[in-house]
């Protein structure tokens, strides 16, 4: 895959413009921002705009997120370079290429098996080799590989999918838009203070498509 190196000037501007302006501090979120080619992700012919601060369609009706959105969600985790995190709703696998920059290992659920397929050839012609994805209801988390520590929804959940905070390791944390079906959601971030113990913050309002699945819509 031929990655566009003039894209880096743009990219350098959604950083500044975009990201910093807005409050993003986490240097190794700016990284990984300014490390992945967004327009990589984007459909044939937005190219252009994939360093715009908006969501953008990808195929089957779905969205890839606003930039700031992915850096906001991705700060919130408060990662580490030794963690490990699942994310639920891979689309375009954008989300999944910055926080594999910045954890371990990474692994992504998607509803829509063409989009897993899609997204898992683009991460690997991309040489992204510690993302593994799987076609398949996420609202119920990928127990096999947990528990993480951290877990985030790019759709937004009915309520918190009690899937997903049982396969948090203690002290881990789990951020999710959770509100009514296709209007405004609560982005919150639930931490993992002990076996049965949770605490829950509401960090801002969005717009998120839905969660579909057992846990979700
Ligand atoms: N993170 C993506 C990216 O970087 O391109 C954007 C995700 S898009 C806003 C939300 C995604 O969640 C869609 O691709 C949708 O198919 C997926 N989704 C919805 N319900 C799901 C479920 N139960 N399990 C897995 N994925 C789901």
């Amino acid at each position: 895959m031929i990655v566009d190196k003039s894209m880096a000037v743009h990219r350098e501007r959604m950083i500044k413009e975009h990201l910093i302006a807005r409050g993003i501090s986490d240097e190794a979120v700016l990284k990984a921002m300014g490390d992945v080619p967004r327009e990589v992700f984007v459909m044939e012919g937005e190219e252009r705009l994939a360093y715009e601060d908006y969501p953008l369609p990808i195929s089957h009706g779905q969205t890839i997120s606003q930039p700031y959105m992915v850096a906001y969600m991705t700060e919130s985790l408060e990662l580490s370079s030794e963690d490990t995190v699942l994310e639920i709703g891979t689309g375009s696998g954008y989300a999944a290429a910055v926080l594999s920059r910045i954890v371990k290992k990474v692994y992504s659920v998607e509803r829509i098996a063409e989009l897993a397929t899609s997204a898992r050839q683009r991460l690997i012609k991309l040489g992204y080799d510690n993302i593994e994805i799987m076609a398949g209801d996420g609202s119920l988390g990928w127990p096999e590989h947990g528990p993480y520590d951290a877990i985030v929804v790019t759709a937004g959940a009915p309520e918190l999918p009690k899937a997903l905070l049982q396969q948090l390791k203690v002290s881990g944390r789990l951020v999710v838009p959770v509100g009514s079906y296709q209007t405004l959601q609560m982005l919150v971030r639930a931490r993992r203070k002990s076996g049965s113990d949770f605490t829950v913050e509401e960090l801002c309002a969005v717009r998120f498509v839905p969660l579909y699945g057992a846990e979700g819509w």
